[in-house]
């Protein structure tokens, strides 16, 4: 059945746009291939315009076939996977620069141009595109908007969202929407920008995006502060956090974190958990703020700080995520988010359901946003690896909801965090969010089973049975973070 599905989806945008079966192996999986989450789609298609995005989004919903929308596959929450098949819609061909007007700080791009692109381009006309999530060389702006993606430097910017003036969307039943105004500001309607940012697919399809930027900042210093222990190190951060200085970063890693990544270190490693701090601006304001910074941690014993080079230390920073992977072959990994005070606390939690499930754990983090990647190294071949993992995984949104904090800071609930959202909402929260994917999705065919919890009967919503349907097809009812999806065909 998925070859007249496919021959259909050839017919209606062109055979150059639909990716043969051979070529389907890259389009099974994202980021969270470490944790075994693999899909099979039923067709997956690289449409070459907006339009041609339209038309395949009408044609599914004319035939009740469900739809993955899929940017550069960075994704660490299993969005992009089609964990109960559908059809993969890859923006990888939307890649034009439709506007740029660096005197007016803006710039349209469609929706697979890449992130890091985006952010060079940006640079090299004097601006700033600040979000810049670890996988930046692969994932692609409409991935970012999706996800509402946000990185170290989001902790003074601000996340995707803070830079997206307008949209272009595909929507259902299969229209391009306009969203958004060429002004800066637009207060006409509800905000439809604001709630398709962060939606992972679920409520449209993202073509294009206007993105208003800001002027680079001429200067940026890092700094690197050593703590003598966890509890050290929180008091670090929130003596920063009261000295009233902006930081532009404000990153922390753990020992256990450190010692993965320490031998590519551009400073002088030390030990002990420690705090990135950077601070941007003009000379005189770069200065004033590390004179500050360096006031906020000098009393009680201060911990030691040095300067260190910024982009190399970005530049390393971004290879934590593979260093630690590294470790044990791969590891779990969960973006808890919690108040900035309760890190500490955190923290022990986290090595405590290490201890517990006999799994080496680590963190790190966006402390300054409280986001923690609280993370367990496992070993894929071995037996008993994955499946702790998984439960290593739970224990941790767990302890973030207990923390009152939320399952996920910034890299989205996708298919792997929906166990417990309905945990973290209140019932008429759940309702409210429930409302809001049926007014955009009546027939719950974009990226279904995503970004909301698990139906547990028939009731909640018209497509809810069809849903649960399709994932017992997949074999995917009573699957788990982290579990394998072997899917099958259904039409
Ligand atoms: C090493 C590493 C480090 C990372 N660090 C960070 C970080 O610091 N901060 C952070 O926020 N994230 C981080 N991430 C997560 C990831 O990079 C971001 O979530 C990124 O925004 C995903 O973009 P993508 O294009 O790869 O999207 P994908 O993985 O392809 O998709 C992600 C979700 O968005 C949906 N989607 C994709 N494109 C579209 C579109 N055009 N329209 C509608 N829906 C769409 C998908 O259906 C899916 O639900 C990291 C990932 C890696 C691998």
């Amino acid at each position: 059945v998925s070859e007249g599905l496919r021959r259909d989806l050839a017919r209606l945008i062109g055979a150059e746009s639909v990716v043969a079966e051979s070529g389907h192996r890259p389009y099974r999986h994202d980021a969270t291939i470490q944790r075994g989450l693999v899909g099979e789609p039923d067709a997956v298609v690289r449409p070459a315009d907006a339009r041609a995005v339209a038309k395949t989004l009408r044609w599914c919903y004319e035939h009740e076939v469900a739809l993955v929308p899929r940017g550069g596959g960075t994704g660490l929450a299993g969005g992009a996977v089609p964990v109960g098949g559908g059809v993969v819609v890859s923006l990888e061909r939307l890649r034009r620069v439709r506007m740029l007007d660096p005197g007016l700080w803006r710039m349209s791009v469609e929706a697979g141009v890449r992130t890091a692109d985006v952010a060079r381009l940006a640079r090299e006309n004097g601006l700033m595109f600040a979000p810049d999530p670890g996988g930046a060389e692969q994932s692609q702006i409409g991935g970012n908007v999706a996800t509402n993606a946000g990185g170290p430097h989001a902790f003074k910017y601000g996340r995707t969202g803070a830079f997206v003036s307008g949209l272009e969307v595909a929507l259902a039943p299969g229209e391009l929407a306009r969203l958004g105004r060429a002004g800066r500001r637009d207060a006409s309607g509800y905000d439809l920008p604001g709630l398709l940012v962060g939606s992972e697919g679920t409520l449209g399809i993202v073509t294009a995006v206007d993105l208003h930027l800001v002027p680079a900042p001429p200067l940026a210093r890092a700094l690197v502060v050593w703590a003598r222990d966890i509890e050290d190190a929180q008091r670090a951060l929130l003596n920063i956090l009261a000295s009233g200085v902006q930081p532009a970063v404000l990153d922390f890693i753990d020992v256990r974190a450190f010692a993965a990544a320490s031998t590519t270190f551009p400073g002088r490693a030390r030990r002990g958990p420690l705090l990135l701090v950077e601070v941007d601006g003009g000379g005189a304001d770069v200065e004033r703020a590390l004179r500050e910074l360096a006031e906020s941690l000098s009393g009680n014993g201060p911990p030691a700080s040095e300067e260190v080079d910024a982009r190399a230390l970005w530049r390393w920073r971004d290879g934590m995520n593979g260093a630690v992977s590294a470790v044990r072959g791969g590891k779990v990994s969960e973006d808890i988010c919690v108040p900035p005070e309760r890190l500490a606390q955190t923290l022990a939690g986290v090595y405590e359901i290490g201890e517990e499930l006999a799994l080496p754990s680590c963190a790190w983090g966006h402390a300054g946003d409280g986001i923690v990647h609280a993370t367990f190294m496992i070993d894929p071949s071995d037996p008993d690896d994955p499946e702790r993992g998984r439960r290593a995984g739970e224990c941790a949104l767990a302890l973030a909801l207990r923390m009152g904090g939320s399952v996920t800071g910034e890299h989205g609930v996708g298919w792997v965090k929906r166990e417990l959202l309905a945990t973290q909402w209140d019932a008429a929260t759940l309702a409210a969010q429930e409302r809001v994917k049926l007014a955009f999705d009546p027939k719950g065919l974009l990226n279904p089973g995503k970004k909301r919890p698990p139906a547990p009967d028939g009731r909640r919503g018209p497509r809810a049975s069809q849903e649960q349907r399709r994932q017992r097809a997949a074999g995917a009812p009573n699957q788990t973070p982290g579990e394998t999806v072997s899917s099958k065909r259904r039409r």
